[in-house]
């Protein structure tokens, strides 16, 4: 994550920003302790993570002290039940959620990325669909270059190559319903969409633009978020 960029980026944001490095440096500390496990599988499905609940959830609670002041009021383990099967979280009240969230997302994604490290031989040398072969997450954003197009998975750093001429979600490849547009002032990014499934994800193109790690570059383009939603499209989930 390059922050100086993105700091410069949003000059309106920063102690949102520095809030956001700090939690991942915080993450980064606890998780620099812990003995990251050899697997037998990818972990593409939900039930796949129960066995690393018990680890995330001290790591969350520990992380939830340290910021907000207080131990969390509530049973962290059935609260990443919940967020990582994306059901609705009543447990946790409306004010504390975004904290909830950012806490359990810089956890989870981290360990991801370290068991993936650890574990290379899980994820296959061929792979044809639109979801990550290593945590089954959807990419947000993508990279052109001369021979390819890569996706990147967010959650656990893996990227993988991907046929420009298929919708990654919905896997159609009529290009009469697929299309992409770009946006003045953010050179080398588009937005591809598909109108069969109302999906989109950004293009970044390695030929136009200097380009720095998936994360950096989905934060320093967050305005082609906005411009997809705007047209009616929204991003893999
Ligand atoms: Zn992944
Ligand atoms: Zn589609």
């Amino acid at each position: 994550m390059d922050w100086d960029s993105i700091l410069k980026a949003y000059p309106n944001d920063t102690a949102a920003i520095l809030g956001i490095r700090s939690l991942r440096e915080k993450v980064d500390a606890v998780m620099a302790g812990l003995t990251i496990p050899l697997i037998e599988a990818p972990c593409r499905e939900m039930d796949d993570f129960n066995p690393f609940l018990q680890v995330f959830a001290p790591i969350c609670s520990a992380l939830w002290k340290e910021i907000s002041g207080v131990d969390p009021t509530f049973d962290m383990t059935g609260v990443l039940k919940a967020f990582i099967a994306d059901s609705p979280i009543p447990e946790i009240p409306e004010s504390e959620h975004d904290l909830a969230e950012a806490v359990m997302n810089a956890v989870i994604s981290r360990f991801l990325h370290l068991l993936r490290e650890k574990n290379p031989g899980l994820v296959p040398e061929e792979w044809s669909k639109g979801t990550c072969p290593f945590c089954g997450a959807f990419p947000k954003i993508g990279f052109d270059a001369e021979d390819k197009r890569t996706l990147a998975c967010l959650s656990c750093g893996h990227t993988w190559r991907f046929p420009r001429v298929t919708c990654f979600v919905c896997g159609t490849t009529d290009h009469t319903a697929m299309g992409y547009f770009d946006a003045e002032g953010v050179d080398g990014v588009k937005v591809y969409f598909c109108r069969s499934c109302g999906h989109y994800i950004k293009i970044v193109d390695s030929r136009v633009r200097i380009v720095n790690d998936p994360e950096t570059e989905d934060a320093l383009t967050l305005v082609m978020d906005s411009l997809a939603e705007q047209e009616g499209f929204v991003a893999a989930e």
